[in-house]
């Protein structure tokens, strides 16, 4: 089977800001879309990524994917996960989706996006939401999450908004993913806070 691999767009890219549109039943359904969606898939895993919205591919749509295989953990030291909370989540389609806070306390962790390409940073994320929406047959789809799950669910859905976590990030933590993997990647969030600056409460407080 041919793969499709899409352009990745970049921030600047007016499409990345723009609030994307929502699908309707029939639309989900159509081939154009699903070939998008396979599209998107093979995008993703060339990347590869845990995370992909429309809009990062040109299409300002209400449809993200999600994906995050056992494989990608592998190199992830057991108590970065722990700490992370991060488990493998099988492949979601995401159409339309509404997000509710749940637990509107924090968690702290570096996060990154293929449409800020070499960079990372601290983004604060409520520790639990609710997403409802449809899934790529046009089925009502109701997902809670927890933990590094919860996070990639705030980042698409921002996606869809037109945000981008830049625009969420603790600026002092921006940083190159190279100097992140030299510096900083084995550290502890609480140490990471305290060597840049910033306070270590940070790490939980309660967004609204
Ligand atoms: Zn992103």
């Amino acid at each position: 089977m041919t793969q499709t691999i899409l352009k990745l767009r970049q921030t600047g890219e007016p499409v990345l800001r723009e609030s994307a549109r929502a699908l309707g039943l029939d639309e989900i359904r159509s081939p154009e879309i699903q070939r998008l969606i396979g599209a998107m898939r093979d995008t993703l895993r060339d990347a590869p990524g845990v995370g992909l919205a429309a809009p990062q591919v040109g299409f300002s749509l209400q449809l993200a994917i999600i994906e995050d295989r056992t494989e990608y953990q592998q190199g992830v030291p057991a108590s970065q996960l722990a700490e992370r909370d991060r488990v493998p989540l099988p492949f979601q389609v995401i159409v339309n989706p509404k997000l509710s806070i749940i637990d509107p306390m924090t968690r702290l962790f570096f996060e990154g996006c293929l449409s800020v390409a070499g960079f990372t940073a601290l983004v604060p994320r409520a520790a639990k939401v609710r997403v409802e929406g449809l899934d790529e047959k046009g089925r009502a789809l109701l997902i809670e999450a927890e933990g590094w799950q919860a996070r990639i669910l705030q980042h698409e859905v921002d996606h869809l908004q037109g945000k981008l976590y830049l625009d969420s990030m603790l600026p002092r933590s921006f940083m190159t993913t190279a100097n992140y993997a030299r510096c900083w990647k084995d550290k502890p969030v609480c140490e990471v806070c305290a060597a840049l600056g910033l306070p270590e409460t940070l790490a939980q407080w309660a967004i609204v």
